[in-house]
């Protein structure tokens, strides 16, 4: 562990005191799915870093690629009537891959970004449809949708929310069970679907401990979206472009929503950028006529043409090395190696087989962040995310022994503990 440089840098979701004293990780190079840190040890990435680094790390097409694009334009802003060559081209491949028949792209600065986007266009919809009551949005209770105004409304867990004191953050917002798709029902009645604009969900939580959707979950969510003129919005910053082995994971699902909200694997990580899908249902009023309104969100990195020229790479790597494809197989691979864990001491539950991602959550007497550093100590990079799960999904990239080295590492480590 080093402590000798970035004193100063203030860390995301981290305590700070214990930061410090126990010294980062501090990560200077990556190759496919290893890593190097300052003080030369090799890490298995066995996470692809917050779940982004689909194709593998330190790929020379993609700096190739984002270097080609700085010598030619770093960027112009995809504002008003002016755009970049390069934004325009993203936007016509990303429809082309897109489950929602003709969408619109809106292309954001990431997954946080993209919430807003969808949250506030769905609020839009109703206002100017004149339906003004239907404001709240609806999210599964543990769910993540990032940490921007809408994102930490949204996000099931307390901590997101608490601590801010009255009026920071949106109040329209209810959670509904993430497992019991009649507690939604529930809620839509309590609430009145007059009032709800629209319902966010990731099709398999993330963050909230990797929770695959009940048979019948989200037909049944679609059921009653539908029945009640709510909108369907799809959390698809960790599923999007292959990580439960289809490009999206609402094909895999049979969702239909109204918006898809994307980030991480769009350049798998190479840049920040997010785009977000809008079905024709949305976007057509903002698209005919004199009186057409204008939707007022963007930054000055939307459509930012280096990271636009990043995520077309990564598009290329992805088809030219049927990566998503390999995703797929590579499921039943983690499936089939995790078997093991299943009666092991010290486990609760193996989730897996809902893409190429699985949690594997612990005894609460386990302690899992322990676990991750005795695992990291063995070179193995894992992480613990909610409910003391140890979060598995590496880059598309790996090999099959990885994988098994990664469920052994892990194994043995629980061993020690348990
Ligand atoms: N939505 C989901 C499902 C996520 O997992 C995340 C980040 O992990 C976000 C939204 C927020 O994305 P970002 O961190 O790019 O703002």
């Amino acid at each position: 562990m080093s402590t000798a440089i970035g004193n100063a840098l203030w860390s995301p979701l981290a305590h700070m005191p214990s930061v410090l004293a126990g010294g980062r990780t501090i990560i200077t190079h990556g190759s496919g799915t290893h890593l190097t840190t300052d003080d030369g040890r090799e890490l298995l990435d066995a996470t692809a870093g917050l779940w982004h680094a689909n194709i593998g790390h330190g790929r020379p097409e993609i700096a190739e690629a984002a270097a080609a694009q700085l010598q030619r334009l770093e960027t112009y802003q995809s504002f008003g009537s002016f755009s970049n060559d390069v934004a325009l081209r993203l936007a016509d491949r990303l429809a082309a891959l897109s489950p929602i028949a003709d969408p619109r792209i809106i292309l954001t600065s990431g997954g946080s970004d993209g919430v807003e986007v969808a949250a506030k266009l769905a609020r839009l919809h109703w206002q100017l449809e004149g339906r003004h009551d239907k404001v709240t949005i609806l999210s599964r209770a543990d769910s993540y949708h990032g940490l921007h105004a809408f994102g930490s409304s949204l996000s099931g867990p307390d901590i997101y929310r608490d601590g801010y004191g009255p009026g920071t953050l949106v109040p329209e917002t209810a959670l509904f069970s993430s497992t019991d798709i009649d507690d939604l029902e529930r809620r839509i009645t309590e609430l009145g679907a007059d009032r709800i604009a629209a319902i966010i969900a990731e099709p398999v939580i993330g963050s909230g401990g990797i929770i695959a959707p009940p048979p019948g979950y989200f037909e049944r969510m679609q059921e009653l979206a539908r029945a009640h003129d709510i909108l369907l919005i799809a959390d698809e910053v960790v599923t999007g472009f292959g990580r439960t082995g289809r490009w999206f994971a609402v094909e895999r699902f049979g969702i239909a929503p109204d918006m898809i909200v994307t980030a991480k694997g769009i350049t798998s990580g190479y840049a920040p950028l997010g785009a977000v899908f809008v079905a024709p249902r949305l976007w057509k009023r903002f698209f005919d006529g004199p009186d057409a309104p204008i939707y007022r969100h963007g930054v000055t990195y939307s459509g930012h043409a280096t990271a636009c020229a990043i995520a077309l790479a990564n598009l290329d790597i992805l088809e030219r090395e049927n990566l998503v494809e390999r995703a797929a197989e590579l499921e039943t691979v983690l499936v089939r190696e995790l078997e093991v864990l299943r009666d092991q001491p010290g486990v609760v539950e193996v989730r897996s087989g809902a893409g190429f991602l699985a949690g594997v959550q612990l005894e609460p007497e386990i302690p899992g962040d322990r676990v991750a550093a005795v695992a990291l100590d063995r070179g193995v990079l894992l992480r613990v995310i909610r409910g003391n799960t140890i979060q598995i999904s590496p880059p598309f990239v790996v090999t099959e022994q990885e994988i098994a080295l990664i469920v052994r590492v892990l194994r043995e480590t629980i061993e020690q503990f348990a």
